[in-house]
């Protein structure tokens, strides 16, 4: 792979299969952001078509969840768990809650999706190059890139056992088309010099590229994806796809997941993206 060139480590492509082979989302997922956009048909993609046991739908206040508790009254395997990414108490005890429901069994896939973009299109956002606003930029790298450290290295020990019982075990995270450096100087997609999301997001590329480095021992592939341009609240109704053509391709890239695309930056359709 071109990360495999660039930072001169061999390719894996002819060790023997290992447990990272195995196809599909394993019994356990947990989802962040499941409550709405993406997170929730996330959770309704998987619950319909991919057989797992339980999932655990994250969100900052599920009373509130109206469409997720909906969806838990269809699908039987939808755990509700209420998680805020910017609270740590809130995401320890949310990875407690987790463990006592599994018991004895493993988290396989962890889906790092919640995350913010205030203000897309506004004139003087609190995210641009020209008017930055300090709490902006503390917020979405709070929401985006800290919260998703933090959750995490909390699930992490889930995971890292469910490799180690030779099932699937994958991180991945949310990422964005803005993240990209080379793209986001040929395109300045936005116009209005909003820069702090895609130094976000950014940021969350490092991180999983980081990350895959030490997790690839342990068995886990960790990827990062952009899902497209889609109409939810963050994609705003002028984005260019609904959740029906992002969420559908995306998951099945995910439940085809190679060991040899860890680390990787990717769209929904597997394609590999420039940092
Ligand atoms: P939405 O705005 O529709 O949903 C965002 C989700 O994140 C909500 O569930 C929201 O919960 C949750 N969230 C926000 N802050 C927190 C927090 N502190 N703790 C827990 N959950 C939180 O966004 P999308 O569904 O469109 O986006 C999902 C992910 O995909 C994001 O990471 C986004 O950056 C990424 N993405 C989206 C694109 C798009 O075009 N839509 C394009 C590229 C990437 P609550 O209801 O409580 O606010």
């Amino acid at each position: 792979t071109i990360f495999s060139k660039i930072l001169n480590c061999p390719d894996k492509k002819n060790e023997k299969n290992s447990v990272a082979d195995i196809n599909g989302f394993g019994n356990n997922v947990l989802i962040t952001g499941a409550n709405r956009g993406l997170g929730l048909n996330m959770v309704e993609e998987i619950a319909k078509n991919y057989g797992v046991k339980r999932i655990f739908a994250c969100c900052r206040d599920p009373d509130k969840a109206k469409d997720l508790v909906s969806l838990n009254l269809k699908y039987k395997v939808i755990h509700l768990i209420k998680l805020d990414v910017q609270n740590d108490k809130s995401i320890e005890v949310a990875a407690e809650e987790v463990k006592k429901i599994l018991v004895n069994e493993n988290l396989n896939v962890l889906i790092n999706n919640a995350g913010i973009f205030e203000d897309t299109f506004g004139e003087r956002t609190g995210g641009s190059f020209y008017f930055p606003q300090r709490d902006y930029w503390a917020r979405h790298f709070d929401i985006n890139v800290n919260g998703l450290a933090m959750v995490t290295a909390a699930f992490l020990p889930l995971l890292q056992q469910s490799a180690k019982a030779g099932e699937r075990a994958l991180l991945i995270n949310m990422s964005s088309t803005l993240a990209s450096i080379s793209l986001g100087r040929i395109a300045d997609f936005l116009k209005n010099g909003n820069v702090a999301y895609s130094m976000t997001k950014a940021a969350v590329n490092s991180y999983t590229h980081l990350v895959s480095k030490y997790l690839e021992k342990d068995g886990i592939i960790t990827t990062c994806f952009c899902p497209g341009w889609v109409k939810t609240d963050l994609g705003t109704e002028v984005a260019e796809l609904t959740v029906d053509q992002s969420i559908p391709p995306l998951m099945k890239t995910i439940s085809n997941l190679k060991k040899e695309q860890n680390g990787n930056y990717m769209n929904r359709f597997d394609l590999y993206l420039f940092l």
